[in-house]
């Protein structure tokens, strides 16, 4: 891998909203950011699958803009074209938007502003260990397990001069672990509900509304991805979620099982009559957050280690936006109170 460093600079893991957020106010504070990924594409749980000739958003379904700084960003991103309105998904309090012509424009927009400004992206980079002088373990995410991550290992980067941490609390406890840092137990305190995504395509349409919601069935949400902004009409693909139960039942359930499970009450609801032409489950683990931390980010002076994410103040993508964007300036105010970096 064979990674150069400037001197004076941070390092952000994890390239999802959060760590998108926090690594655009380091740069526009004049700092010198690298960020690494495990996955092939910033985005994190803002993801798009492309499976043959369509696109599926089995992550993230919509963002809602409440607060200023989030609302600037997607208001933006909206001129240029990276975001848009979905009226199937509409009618709420709030305005929906989702990425154009899929979910993962908005953080490839993000990350591409933030390397025409020199910061790096380290992807399939998976961090394997932190010490508690900011130094990194690094893998090719291709070669990585469980079991090969956790033993220490890997080229060793940094130190640098302050690291966050921008991913699910779960995977930050187990980055830490070798630190022994005192976020850990802090961190455990976050709870997370699982999600299974199904992604399938079909040849014919049928006549069912473009969104589907329950709060007691084992599909909470079904969703017609190609009525989104910008998708194509045809071939008609759909995404649906089981509900956080179902997920939480079947976690270790195989993928191909949990796909014609969730496609037969997915044709009760929908009536669909062909058969599926796609169909993919997705499994994530730690999808939307239970129990929030209920503080904006976490940040440790003596070590100079900072984490934020959607375990800080809740299940959307703007509380994730809003963390990291808080933790940077929290960062710059001690860095320039102290003269630290
Ligand atoms: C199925 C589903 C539906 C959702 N629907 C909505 C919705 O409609 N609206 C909404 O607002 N929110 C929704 N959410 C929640 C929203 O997606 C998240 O709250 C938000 O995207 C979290 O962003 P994050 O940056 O905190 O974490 P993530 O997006 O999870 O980013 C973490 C990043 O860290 C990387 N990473 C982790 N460990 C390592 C490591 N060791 N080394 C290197 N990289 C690492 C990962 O690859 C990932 O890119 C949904 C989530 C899911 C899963």
């Amino acid at each position: 891998m064979n990674i150069q460093l400037s001197q004076s600079s941070v390092a952000v893991i994890g390239a999802g909203i959060a760590g998108l957020a926090c690594a655009t106010e380091l740069v526009s504070l004049g700092y010198q950011v690298t960020m690494f990924d495990k996955g092939r594409n910033p985005g994190g749980r803002i993801a798009t699958r492309r499976l043959a000739e369509s696109s599926f958003n089995h992550g993230a379904q919509f963002a809602n803009a409440r607060g200023e700084d989030f609302g600037k960003l997607i208001v933006r991103l909206a001129v240029e074209g990276h975001m848009a309105h979905w009226p199937a998904a509409s009618g709420k309090r709030d305005i929906v938007w989702v990425g154009a012509p899929s979910m993962n424009a908005l953080p490839r927009a993000m990350m591409a502003e933030l390397a025409a400004k020199g910061c790096r992206l380290l992807n399939q980079t998976h961090v394997g260990w932190v010490s508690a002088d900011r130094k990194l373990s690094l893998f090719p995410a291709a070669a990585t397990s469980p079991g090969f991550v956790s033993r220490l290992g890997g080229e060793v980067v940094g130190p640098f001069d302050a690291v966050v941490l921008a991913m699910p609390s779960p995977q930050a406890v187990t980055l830490l672990a070798a630190a022994g840092h005192r976020f850990a137990a802090e961190l455990a305190r976050a709870r997370y509900a699982p999600c299974w995504s199904v992604m399938a395509s079909f040849s014919q349409r049928c006549d069912a509304p473009d969104l589907i919601r329950s709060d007691t069935a084992p599909l909470a949400w079904i969703s017609r991805n190609s009525s989104r902004p910008g998708q194509p009409n045809s071939p008609e693909t759909w995404v649906m979620h089981a509900s956080a139960k179902w997920s939480r039942d079947n976690l270790e359930e195989n993928s191909s099982e949990v796909a014609r499970l969730l496609l037969e009450q997915f044709v009760a609801v929908t009536g669909q009559r062909s058969a599926p032409e796609i169909l993919q489950a997705h499994r994530w683990r730690y999808a939307l957050v239970e129990q929030a931390l209920d503080k904006p980010c976490l940040w440790d002076e003596a070590t100079r280690i900072g984490a934020c994410g959607d375990f800080c103040l809740g299940p959307r993508i703007e509380s994730a936006f809003d963390s990291g964007h808080t933790l940077a300036g929290v960062m710059h105010k001690v860095s320039q109170k102290q003269d630290l970096f």
